[in-house]
């Protein structure tokens, strides 16, 4: 196989498929070279989408508990069957691995399965036998979860986010260290099927990216749901046996001890180029193991280029894509520009959060003087009409001007409904632009239009 090829994409995540779809669609002759049996990457295989699966599923499945009397229906013989909600995760990431090869082969993209190892800046070996070159590497290989040195992912016990997705049998007890993203959204699936679930958060709040106002609401929210979170809690000590995990846990000064079935281990995740050879191509990585790109992703050697997880920046899956296809366009000369400042970011809670942009807090740090508004969803008819009324819109705007430097809205839909403030900041839209902005009538986006008439001037319905 010593083809040799224009691109040749190492990973098939969302910035792996992406980029060489789309290098391909330029004209570019084009490899995909993945570990995996299957293509998608952690994204469709152990990440965004089996999570949203279960998440969906448990929703549906805790809402008719929790909600189904209020709108009259009587369910009586209401059971779970955790194998069929798990064998429809399976079936989803399972369409769309096929899903993805079908797109290559459309597009002409060849996909080989095999480990990738750089022998020099225009040769890689896969499963260090057969060799390919190419003019052009792009590397998005991703990222992996962090270990805590004291206790090792078994993903029996000790679990990282991929174990929390592989239960075969609902937990009774679940120990989450890290209140971030992973965390509260596989706690709350797993607390919505009836365990048990304790999270130690290093820091005073969750999710701690979030804006300050929308954390707390989330934290309030879901402990009404039945989790329950340590905050300023260190965990100093950990170890497993085959019933249970414990761990030394320091909270206010005082060492206290937790157990549980299983512990899932959530505290960030690293990029990863293990086994790849970077040294042998000259590329450089930088202190925390990112690989070191400039502006236009070219890595410290000049035809291998790096995108998504590998490279410092937000860990999604869509800033990934956006990277994905911004070189595969700077290979052929065109000049792509991603606004980061526009990249949002979902947690699929219930209720959901979604925010892009400057969080107040930010706004203050950097000494911008912004005007701030807070639209509830207790005033909007259709979150009313729907019965799913908790939260608010938030608008960060520059006070002079308006312009839109954030949005953060925790409600229903609000992942939905956060593409009004992408594309507001994408476009340097001021308040007056949404707020001057037919809103269909009663639709959840009408908060956004009041947050934006708070701003210039008042809401109508508050
Ligand atoms: P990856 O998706 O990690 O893909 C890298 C691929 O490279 C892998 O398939 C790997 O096998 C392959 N590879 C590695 N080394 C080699 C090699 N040497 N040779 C060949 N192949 C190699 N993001 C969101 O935006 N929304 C979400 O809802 C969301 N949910 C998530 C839920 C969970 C539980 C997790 C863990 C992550 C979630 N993320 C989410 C983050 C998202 O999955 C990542 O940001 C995204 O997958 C990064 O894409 P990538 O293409 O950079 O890398
Ligand atoms: P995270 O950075 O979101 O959260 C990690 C949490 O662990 C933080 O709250 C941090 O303070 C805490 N922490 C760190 N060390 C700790 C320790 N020793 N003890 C206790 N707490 C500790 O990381 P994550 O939740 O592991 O997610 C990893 C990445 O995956 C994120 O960057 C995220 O962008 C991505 N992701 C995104 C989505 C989504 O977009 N919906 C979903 C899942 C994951």
């Amino acid at each position: 196989m010593s083809d040799e090829y224009d691109v040749c994409v190492i990973g098939s995540g969302p910035g792996g498929y992406v980029c060489a779809i789309k290098a391909a669609q330029l004209g570019l002759r084009v490899a995909c070279v993945e570990k995996y049996p299957v293509l998608g990457g952690t994204c469709l295989n152990v990440g965004c989408i089996p999570s949203k699966s279960l998440l969906s599923s448990s929703e549906f499945y805790y809402r008719i508990q929790t909600q189904a009397k209020d709108y009259g229906f009587n369910i009586a013989d209401l059971s779970l069957d955790f194998s069929k909600m798990v064998e429809k995760k399976s079936s989803v990431v399972t369409g769309f691995n096929q899903g993805i090869s079908g797109l290559f082969k459309k597009n002409k993209v060849k996909e080989i399965h095999g480990t990738a190892s750089f022998v020099s800046s225009n040769e890689i070996t896969i499963d260090g036998k057969e060799k390919l070159k190419a003019k052009n590497f792009i590397i998005a290989t991703g990222s992996k979860p962090t270990e805590l040195p004291f206790l090792p992912f078994d993903e029996k016990k000790v679990l990282s986010s991929t174990g929390a997705l592989a239960f075969t049998k609902v937990p009774k007890t679940l120990l989450v260290i890290g209140a971030g993203i992973i965390g509260v959204e596989l706690g709350s699936v797993y607390n919505r099927l009836g365990t048990k679930v304790i999270f130690l958060e290093f820091l005073d709040r969750i999710c701690p990216t979030l804006d300050t106002a929308v954390s707390k609401l989330l934290q309030k929210l879901l402990t009404k749901q039945g989790l329950t979170f340590h905050l300023g809690a260190k965990v100093t000590k950990g170890s497993s046996n085959a019933s249970c995990v414990s761990l030394d846990v320091e909270i206010k000064g005082k060492v206290e001890k937790f157990s549980a079935e299983h512990a899932l281990v959530a505290v960030g995740r690293k990029p990863y180029t293990e086994g790849l050879n970077l040294k042998g191509a000259g590329v450089s990585v930088d202190e925390k193991g990112f690989i070191t790109i400039d502006e236009n992703f070219k890595t410290t050697c000049s035809n291998i280029y790096a995108i998504g997880d590998a490279v410092d920046g937000p860990m999604l899956a869509h800033k990934a894509e956006e990277e994905g296809m911004a070189v595969a366009e700077l290979l052929v000369g065109k000049s792509p520009k991603i606004e980061y400042m526009a990249i949002p970011s979902v947690v699929y809670t219930d209720p959901e959060v979604a925010c892009v942009g400057l969080t107040e807090d930010a706004a203050k740090k950097r000494s911008l003087k912004v005007k701030v508004s807070q639209f509830p969803f207790k005033a909007n008819s259709r979150a009313r009409a729907i019965g799913d009324d908790e939260g608010f819109v938030k608008i960060i705007a520059d006070d002079a001007s308006h312009q839109i430097l954030g949005m953060h809205i925790i409600g229903p839909h609000a992942g939905e409904l956060i593409a009004e403030g992408v594309l507001a900041i994408t476009k340097k839209l001021k308040a007056e632009d949404i707020a001057h902005t037919s809103h269909a009538h009663p639709t959840l986006s009408e908060a956004i239009k009041e947050a934006a008439l708070m701003i210039t001037s008042k809401a109508l319905h508050i």
